[in-house]
């Protein structure tokens, strides 16, 4: 006998987007099977999620505890490790995780976000949701009243996360490595020149992180040239340098790639351009708003698509 798992839909990721499309998935009664190494994904890392509708500041982690409990009830299986490989034979797409487990399923929903780009400093990582952020958007309000904040990065979010966090902090530093900032749209650069209390530190690096476990962070040292170093007493860094989507799956079952945007190109059924795989939350193109509750709606929008697709095959077979 066969040692491959068969299931109907396959969901590789362990977020918002995946638990939701397990939630769908299983209640359409098909087999159902959630692949992925890390519980939560970023909205477990997140701190304080004040946005999520009908949960007003609840924390990350336990919001996808919430949602990994509902899945849970519904008898829908987790594996652990992260899938590796998926490729087409016949009807079915043979996916392989890293532990070697193999799989064959009807349908795919890949739902594996994104990697932040990092600053790549001591204690960056402790230090996430203790006054580091990668996500202004979301953590702008925690910053109300506080005396400074400063913003890392040269594109749009860097400057929109720079404006927002004005609204709530004194001083906000937005902090680039280049001499001029001509990435970000001119509308926005017009907002910022408008914007009294952001100080833009050109050509300047982060180069520590400065505090400690129980402060989290209390500031920074950032090196200028000919200035050389010196230290910033801030209340939250913000890092906007970008978030690269996780391609490799993507990449080898040749998925449409947006060309402006690097996400993988989806229609608003979350259909990905090879019938039977979807995709949805922060890997797609789908909107441009990355939050948790986006990506909950795409993975309950691509698990009845996921669903049809499996009717389809097994009434053909
Ligand atoms: C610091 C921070 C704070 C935030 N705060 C908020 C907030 O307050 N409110 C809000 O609405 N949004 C917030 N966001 C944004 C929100 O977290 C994301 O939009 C949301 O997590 C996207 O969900 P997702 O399921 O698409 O991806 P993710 O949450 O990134 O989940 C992707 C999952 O895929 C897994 N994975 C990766 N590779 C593989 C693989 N090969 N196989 C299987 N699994 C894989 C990952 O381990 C992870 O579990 C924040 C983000 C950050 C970084």
């Amino acid at each position: 006998m066969s040692d491959i798992k068969q299931v109907d839909v396959l969901i590789a990721g362990q977020g918002a987007a995946a638990f939701s499309a397990g939630l769908y998935s299983s209640r359409y009664q098909v087999e159902t099977l959630i692949v992925g190494e890390q519980f939560g994904g970023e909205t477990a890392i997140g701190g304080t999620i004040e946005n999520y509708p009908g949960q007003p500041d609840i924390d990350g982690f336990d919001l996808m505890m919430k949602f990994k409990e509902q899945v849970d009830n519904l008898n829908t299986p987790t594996v652990y490790s992260n899938l590796k490989s998926v490729e087409k034979r016949g009807d079915v797409f043979r996916a392989v995780l890293d532990n070697g487990t193999e799989i064959d399923a009807i349908s795919v929903i890949l739902a594996v976000g994104r990697e932040r780009r990092k600053l790549s400093l001591h204690n960056e990582e402790q230090w996430t949701g203790n006054g580091v952020s990668y996500c202004s958007t979301c953590d702008a309000p925690l910053y109300r009243n506080k005396h400074a904040a400063a913003v890392v990065g040269g594109g749009n979010a860097a400057v929109e996360g720079a404006v927002l966090l004005a609204k709530y902090a004194e001083v906000i530093y937005l902090i680039y490595r280049r001499d001029k900032l001509t990435r970000p749209e001119p509308i926005l650069l017009k907002v910022l020149d408008q914007t009294e209390n952001v100080k833009i530190l050109y050509s300047t690096e982060v180069t520590e992180l400065v505090g400690s476990d129980e402060t989290g962070l209390t500031g920074i040292r950032i090196s200028k040239p000919w200035e050389g170093q010196y230290e910033l007493t801030i209340d939250g860094l913000f890092v906007e340098a970008g978030a690269d989507p996780r391609l490799e799956i993507p990449n080898q079952l040749g998925l449409e790639i947006n060309p402006k945007t690097g996400e993988v190109h989806v229609d608003n059924e979350l259909n990905t351009s090879v019938e039977g795989i979807y995709a949805a939350g922060d890997l797609t193109d789908g909107t441009e708003l990355k939050q948790t509750i986006t990506a909950a709606a795409q993975g309950a929008i691509a698990a009845l698509s996921a669903y049809q697709h499996v009717m389809e095959v097994k009434a053909s077979r």
